[in-house]
């Protein structure tokens, strides 16, 4: 997009395509973090606690009255910041501390730090709930301290956010219309800035370095594909582009399938699902199929495993809304940075390299065999053939033994490709299996030595990473030589430049967020066999993300 636009640009990386242009702007302040004040007379003690429970209530009622006005992943997530503001161990700990004469605004503070601390040694998802906490604290203080919401301005002209990073209440309910593109210094692929942005369908780059140069009010360039910032682009040149990347996107809207390239080749494009309300969604776009059904998403918060019944009762749901197509389910993929804990984890220095995902079969069969007995109802039940995967096999004797639990059930095994060893053993692996489903985001996350949630590091897990594309078209080509089906089924699936790369690979199916199908869909059908497997020759020839990138664009354009 720079090339005929030469102007200070600052880069992300990309998380949701498209291009924006308008002026930049920033939320406003946060309150002042305080620390240490003088204590409390006794005799203010008593209302200083009303005073303090009165304001977590005010910034409860707001994110409800928020979230009531909100819709799906928005409404979701307010809902469960309005729950933050209301926990009880929480708003306990201040209490303790303005009892024992610590003034609220201190009380807050040092309320939020205890949480914030175990929090972040829970490490994974539940650290990615640090921003929510810290963004309720802040809420609270500024309550209490008379001042102004803290968050977002209502702007009057269609301006592209840019922040530091966006808290689930700063993004939800935002404007599609006001706000018409995100831009942020942390985040990554997966964090809730992704996720709204994607929902609302705006443009969205995260993990970008020195975007602070960018001043209020300096109109900008985004570009959600390249990962590009441009400020001060030549106003003309700049409407042109977001013209171009508009009729893209009506042009994309308009994608019914099947998925194949324009010159006729099959590439499946499937939708990653995680429960039957996802599944129902799903079936309204043009997804060929489920290509990733997360079944451990389904019982997160649960204490207790799920009875057989209780399970095929969901799964049923799941199988019904794609009935007559591809379905592929993943067996529990509990650990790091989804946490089960019926499935009993120990406390583990490295939970991203500890007992996850199938490794927890290995230690306890019987929660295996009971997801087993509980799909192959549903299936009954249902007249479907559900293909299943487990995730993080490293092994040819672990896909030879789940293999053996699938097919005594009269299901068709396959397994997740996430540990580099199982992709450089994959033809062996297939000796075992019916397919493989290729998991970018893992596969990233172990061949780059980078925690994915990591926004530090986003560089480094950016699925475009040659070596990571390398794996893929080693694994790729292990399913050609035995005529197996092999599908990618992480984040890169739902970049559509990458799914064309990945198409030319040899990957036969793309499996995405259901928001995410019809611009995979359509991308693949504008071009041709011949040019993603150019794309891919010329990606798998450069060294870094960026370059990555522009030799695809040029080999697809
Ligand atoms: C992956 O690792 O790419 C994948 C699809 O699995 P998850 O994101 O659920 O770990
Ligand atoms: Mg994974």
């Amino acid at each position: 997009m720079t090339e005929q636009i030469d102007i200070a640009s600052v880069h992300g990386t990309p998380v949701v395509p498209g291009v924006a242009y308008g002026p930049a702007i920033w939320p406003s302040q946060r309150p002042e973090l305080i620390a240490e004040a003088p204590p409390l007379d006794e005799s203010v003690r008593a209302a200083a606690q009303d005073d303090f429970i009165a304001a977590a209530k005010t910034v409860e009622g707001r994110l409800l009255a928020r979230a009531a006005s909100a819709t799906g992943a928005a409404a979701e997530v307010l809902t469960a910041n309005a729950a933050m503001a209301a926990d009880r161990g929480w708003i306990g700990i201040a209490q303790k501390s303005i009892a024992a004469g610590v003034p609220p605004v201190q009380a807050t503070i040092a309320a939020t730090e205890q949480f914030v601390t175990m929090f972040t040694k829970l490490g994974g998802v539940m650290a990615e709930r640090v921003t929510d906490l810290k963004d309720i604290r802040d809420r609270v203080i500024a309550e209490l301290s008379g001042l102004p919401e803290p968050g977002i301005p209502a702007p009057e002209t269609p301006s592209v956010l840019c922040a530091d990073d966006l808290a689930p209440a700063d993004t939800a309910g935002l404007d599609a219309t006001k706000i018409i593109g995100l831009v942020t210094v942390l985040g990554g692929p997966t964090s809730h800035t992704a996720i709204i942005a994607r929902q609302l369908g705006i443009p969205c780059i995260v993990a970008v370095k020195d975007l602070e140069t960018v001043q209020a009010g300096t109109p900008v360039l985004i570009d959600g594909t390249t990962g590009e910032v441009i400020s001060n682009p030549d106003a003309d040149k700049a409407k042109a582009l977001v013209e171009q990347s508009r009729l893209e996107r009506e042009r994309v809207s308009t994608w019914v399938g099947p998925g194949r390239t324009a010159d006729g080749r099959p590439v499946d494009v499937l939708a990653n699902v995680q429960d039957g309300a996802g599944a129902r969604a799903a079936a309204l776009t043009a997804a060929d199929g489920i290509g990733l059904f997360r079944t451990e998403l389904c019982f997160l918060g649960r204490e207790t495993e799920p009875t057989v019944d209780e399970q095929a009762a969901i799964y049923t749901e799941v199988l019904e809304a794609f009935a007559g197509k591809k379905i592929i389910v993943r067996t529990l993929d509990a650990g790091s940075d989804k946490p089960l804990k019926f499935a009993n984890h120990q406390e583990e220095a490295n939970p991203a390299l500890g007992v996850r995902g199938v490794r927890i079969a290995w230690q306890d069969m019987g929660i295996l065999d009971r997801q087993l007995d509980a799909i192959a109802a549903a299936a009954a039940r249902t007249g479907s053939s559900p293909w299943v995967m487990a995730p993080m096999i490293a092994t040819p004797a672990e896909a030879k033994r789940f293999a053996e639990a699938v097919r005594v059930r009269g299901l068709v095994p396959g397994v997740m490709v996430e540990v580099p060893a199982a992709a450089l053993l994959a033809d062996q692996i297939l000796e075992h299996v019916e397919f493989l489903s290729i998991g970018t985001n893992d596969l990233a996350q172990y061949t780059m030595a980078a925690d994915r949630m990591s926004s530090e590091l986003a560089e480094l897990t950016d699925p475009w990473q040659p070596a990571v594309l390398a794996l893929v078209a080693r694994t790729a080509q292990a399913g050609q030589a035995v005529g197996k089906r092999v599908g990618v089924c992480g984040e890169a699936a739902a970049d559509p430049l990458l799914a064309c790369v990945l198409a030319g690979l040899g990957v036969s199916s793309l499996s995405c967020a259901a928001a995410s199908v019809a611009g995979v869909g359509a991308k693949v059908g504008s071009v041709t066999m011949e040019q993603c497997v150019a794309a891919a020759a010329a990606v798998l020839a450069t060294g870094d993300p960026a370059s990555a990138r522009k030799a695809a664009a040029l080999a697809l354009s």
